[in-house]
This record gives C-alpha cells, sequence and structure tokens, in this order.
C-alpha cells in the first residue's frame, strides 16, 4: 500500500505506520479513532478520473487507487456501489429550491450504505490473515457484513441489540451470520462485541474502531462527484448515527480536493433523530464531543440510534470544517418524509435514510440552502428494511388500503366510493 502514508490519530495527532496499529490509538483507547493518510501525489500521477470511471473493476472497486487495500487483494464478488442518482424536481419546488438530487444508497446488495465499508473489511480482514469477522450494529452494518462474508465465503459472528428490527435479523440469518441478540442497547452491544475481539482476535468491523469504514463509505461522495459531472454539489445532508457515513463523505470530498479533482467543499449538513441528538446537541451548546456524557438514544429511525457516536470526531469535523450544521428532526417529521420521498422520486427510505430528507425539509426552513445551491441528499437504506415503520408512516399519512368483497360490483362501488381513476384513463 505505497499510495497509504500512515494512520493518525484524532485526539493526539500522533501519526502511526500502516500496519503498526490495527483499530486505534494504543494511547487513547476507543476515543482514538484513526484517519488513513495518502500520498496524493502518488496517486495523482498515477490515475485520472476519466481512469477510474472506465476501470474494469465493478462498483466501488473503481476507486481502488484513492482505497486502503493492496493492488491484488481479491475482493467480495457482489456489485457494491454504482447506485443511481435522481433529479428530484418536483420535490425540490415545494421546497423553493431548483436542483436537488437524491442519491439511492438503498440499492446496494444488502440494502444500505453499509455495504461499501464492510465490502472494505472482509478484504481487510483476509489481508490481515484474520479467521472470523465480527460487528456489533443497529441492523444494517451487520446484514452487509453479513452478506458480504457470504458472498466470499466467510464466517462471521454478529452483535445486534435485541430490539432489531425483524428484516435486518432475518437477512443475518439467511446469510448463515451467528447471530447474538444482546438484550441491550447498541452501545451495550459494542462493548460486548469490543471485548469479545480483544479476547478472541476477530476481526472487528465496528463503527469507529475500524479506522477503514469511513474509507469505504467514501466512495459514495466520489460517485456523487461524478455523476454531477465532475464536480462537488454546494450541500450535501446526510443522516447521522454514530457519524461514520458523515466523517467518510468528508473524507472523500478532501481526497478530491486534495487531487485538485473537485474545486470546492460542499457544505455538509448532519441530520439526527431529536431522540438521538448527541452531536447536534454538543454543537448547539459548544460543547466537545470527545468528553459530552453519553446520552439515552430514542428513535424510531433505529439506524441512527446511537448514545454515544463512535466516529462523533469525525461527524463534528465535517460539520465544523465546512461550514455546514447538525440539523435535528423529530420521529414524526422523519415518518412523514418516507412517503414523501417515495412518492416524489420512488425512492423508498427506511426512517433512518428518510432522515436526510426530513433534515433537508428544515434546513429549506431555516434558510440553509436556497434555489442557488445543489443538493445532494443521501438515502442510506431501504424502505424494505423496516416494514412495520413504513406500514406506520403511510398511515399517519392517511393511506390504508381499501378492503373489497371480491365480486364486481363491490368493486364498481369502491371506485365511486373512492373517485378511483376520474380524470386519469
Ligand atoms: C448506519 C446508518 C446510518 C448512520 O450512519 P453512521 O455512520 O452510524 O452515522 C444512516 N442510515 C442508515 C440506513 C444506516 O444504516
Ligand atoms: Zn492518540
Amino acid at each position: 500500500m505505497d499510495h497509504v502514508v500512515g494512520l493518525r490519530c484524532l485526539v493526539c495527532g500522533e501519526v502511526y505506520a500502516p500496519g503498526a496499529v490495527d483499530y486505534v490509538c494504543p494511547r487513547h483507547g476507543v476515543d482514538g479513532t484513526l484517519d488513513v493518510l495518502y500520498d496524493y501525489e502518488r496517486i495523482g500521477a498515477s490515475c485520472s478520473p476519466e481512469d477510474l470511471r472506465r476501470s474494469a473493476e465493478q462498483g466501488m472497486w473503481r476507486f481502488r487507487p484513492l482505497l486502503p487495500v493492496e493492488p491484488g487483494s481479491e475482493v467480495p464478488p457482489l456489485l457494491v456501489g454504482d447506485t443511481p442518482m435522481y433529479p428530484v424536481p418536483r420535490l425540490a419546488a415545494r421546497l423553493g429550491l431548483r436542483r436537488v438530487w437524491v442519491k439511492d444508497d438503498g440499492r446496494n446488495p444488502t440494502a444500505s450504505l453499509k455495504d461499501r465499508p464492510s465490502a472494505l473489511a472482509v478484504v481487510k480482514a483476509t489481508e490481515a490473515g484474520a479467521g472470523l469477522l465480527t460487528t456489533a450494529s443497529t441492523g444494517n452494518a451487520a446484514a452487509a457484513l453479513a452478506g458480504l462474508c457470504a458472498a466470499a465465503g466467510r464466517p462471521c459472528l454478529i452483535f445486534v441489540p435485541a430490539a432489531a428490527p425483524p428484516a435486518k435479523v432475518a437477512q443475518l440469518l439467511n446469510y448463515g451470520a451467528t447471530v447474538l441478540a444482546v438484550q441491550g442497547t447498541y452501545d451495550q452491544a459494542f462493548e460486548l462485541c469490543l471485548e469479545g475481539s480483544a479476547a478472541h482476535g476477530w476481526y472487528n468491523r465496528s463503527t469507529g474502531i475500524n479506522p477503514y469504514m469511513s474509507e469505504g463509505k467514501k466512495t459514495v461522495a466520489y460517485e456523487i462527484c461524478e455523476q454531477l459531472g465532475r464536480q462537488a454539489p454546494d450541500a450535501m445532508f446526510v443522516s447521522v448515527g454514530d457519524g461514520c457515513i458523515l466523517g467518510g463523505v468528508y473524507k472523500g470530498l478532501r481526497d478530491l480536493l486534495a487531487l485538485g479533482w473537485i474545486d470546492h467543499m460542499p457544505r455538509l449538513y448532519g441530520v439526527q433523530a431529536a431522540g438521538s441528538n448527541f452531536l447536534a446537541e454538543a454543537w448547539e451548546r459548544g460543547e466537545d464531543p470527545l468528553t459530552k456524557a453519553p446520552i439515552e438514544a430514542h428513535t424510531v429511525a433505529d439506524s441512527i440510534s446511537a448514545g454515544l457516536p463512535r466516529d462523533r470526531l469525525k461527524a463534528f469535523a465535517a460539520v465544523e470544517e465546512t461550514d455546514g450544521a447538525f440539523v435535528t428532526v423529530s420521529d414524526e417529521e422523519i415518518l412523514a418524509a418516507i412517503p414523501v420521498l417515495a412518492r416524489g422520486s420512488g425512492v423508498f427510505a427506511e426512517p433512518a435514510a428518510a432522515a436526510s430528507w426530513a433534515g433537508l425539509v428544515r434546513a429549506a426552513d431555516y434558510g440553509l440552502v436556497g434555489p442557488q445551491d445543489r443538493v445532494v441528499v443521501i438515502s442510506t437504506g431501504s424502505g424494505l428494511k423496516d416494514v412495520t415503520a413504513a406500514r406506520r408512516a403511510a398511515e399517519e399519512a392517511g393511506a390504508a388500503p381499501i378492503e373489497i368483497a371480491a365480486d364486481r360490483e363491490a368493486l364498481e362501488r369502491a371506485l365511486a366510493d373512492h373517485g378511483i381513476g376520474r380524470g386519469e384513463a
């Protein structure tokens, strides 16, 4: 990995040689998350954006020269990344905006953005010669690791809170993962996974602990800039639990800026659920996210429920250094955003993914974005991940099936009663 020059602790700034540390800064433990440093001159001399666009590799691996993997490492066969991004002019107009896109990362193989970091985890574990892969997760990171391990023919051990949505647990079981349903919160599952990994030498993919996860997530930012014609947007909305996606998006943009492949840094907006607002609260109150005490997190958007965001330093820097903001949205706003986004764009999002749209609605209201801005909203996971929440969202929007008897007369009555088809056919 000649293009990787080191790993820098976000607490003390100490730089470690690649391979000298596995997870976090030895001096700062789990707080000392590491940022991967690259030799941009070397990368820029070896490839161009056009080379990457036309690469023979698939999906996120087109960006291999900017990823912390050995050039010859084998990657899992599932197609991860290269997800679509759609302009949503009708939805934008309702907010007084003109140029808004939705990046649909629910279109990944296990239906969330987490496939990007998990694919990278499988490669890093193989490079490290590790046996068992493990992670703690609210559900999606686990499903992604399980799916990518299945594709690569490797075993994995998953720690989820017992309350994880059934669809996500169903994915894990069908992919063949060994699942430990922890009677506790995500934060407790995280600690247990950490202790088990230390004791047994498993390869730990958990967010925040593993410095490479934001590197996998950053590929979504590369694709977005590519899809905008090699330009950065002006503002981006990312839902935030542990903060790894937001930190990863920022990292991807910093890479492109350092390479001279984009000419400005977008403002980054982190969207948190009101009941899981650690970072938003720290930002509003001017508290240090490193020393702020954990909060109790409760939200319908399980994928962004985190009492102590593990990648809080990366996420905080993303907002602070780009002149962005943290925005909080209520569970009602999150649920309301699901049918709005689905009807206005065809993109069906799980609650945590729709939260980013709800954040844009707020931000437009606050005047943080305007018609001059090119805005990208990332939908991080599919609506099929949490059917119970989706059904509730539809009902709260007044949508319900019309029950009818199985005969023609009943059909005609229903058509008349509900005015179905009038002015359409
Ligand atoms: C994990 C996840 C998030 C939040 O990502 P963090 O890195 O924890 O901030 C948002 N949406 C979905 C669908 C997720 O799975
Ligand atoms: Zn340190």
